[in-house]
């Protein structure tokens, strides 16, 4: 599969103003300012395809892309913010379980977190329900130039401890956008799930 091809399709307001449920989904998930939007890039190899850094508080959009007719990376806004007011969180667990629990095009769920901060609350309740709708799960560890070889596999030593007590299937792989670590492991797998 090609990822430069990828194309901005449209974007949704909530995920039940999706476009109709067919085709091939693979959703990305993750904190703001976890690196999502660059680790999309780095994939499609296009600069500017997923939006960096939009700033907290603004109308956050779901994004669908197509990477070939009919397989679709979808862009879940970012979720974390510390000021979010209580209701719009409520709403954000609500539609995002939703999400993951029927959407029949879901094949799997990227979900990214900076490799000095992983597996904070909101990244858990997306491993609950994912693994509970039994959807694979791809983490990335990003921003990895951050770190030195060793403290990057003890993360990863972690991250991977810490994720036996889900009950899931899981790769975790280091990734930085920046210096092209895990790009081309993470498209084969994506690649997988878009042909299964
Ligand atoms: P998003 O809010 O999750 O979409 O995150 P962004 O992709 O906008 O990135 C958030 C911040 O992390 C930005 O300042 C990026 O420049 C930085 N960043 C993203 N990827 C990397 C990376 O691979 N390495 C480093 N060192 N910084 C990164």
């Amino acid at each position: 599969l090609d990822f430069r091809q990828t194309k901005f399709v449209t974007s949704a307001p909530d995920i039940r103003q999706m476009p109709p449920d067919n085709g091939i989904e693979i959703a990305f998930a993750g904190r703001s300012n976890s690196g999502k939007s660059s680790s999309i890039n780095a994939i499609c190899d296009q600069k500017h395809l997923a939006k960096t850094s939009s700033t907290p508080g603004r109308t956050r959009l779901i994004n669908l892309f197509a990477v070939q007719a009919n397989k679709f990376l979808v862009d879940l806004p970012g979720y974390g913010y510390a000021a979010v007011p209580e209701a719009m969180k409520k709403q954000w667990q609500k539609s995002m379980s939703e999400y993951l629990q029927k959407r029949k095009a879901l094949r799997g769920i990227v979900i990214t977190m900076d490799i000095r901060h992983p597996l904070k609350d909101h990244d858990r309740l997306i491993l609950d329900w994912s693994t509970a709708a039994n959807l694979p799960a791809i983490i990335l560890l990003t921003k990895a130039d951050k770190l030195g070889v060793n403290a990057r596999s003890k993360a990863l030593k972690e991250v991977k401890l810490l994720l036996s007590e889900f009950d899931g299937s899981f790769t975790v792989i280091p990734f930085s956008a920046w210096r092209g670590i895990g790009v081309d492991e993470t498209r084969k797998l994506l690649s997988m799930w878009y042909s299964s």
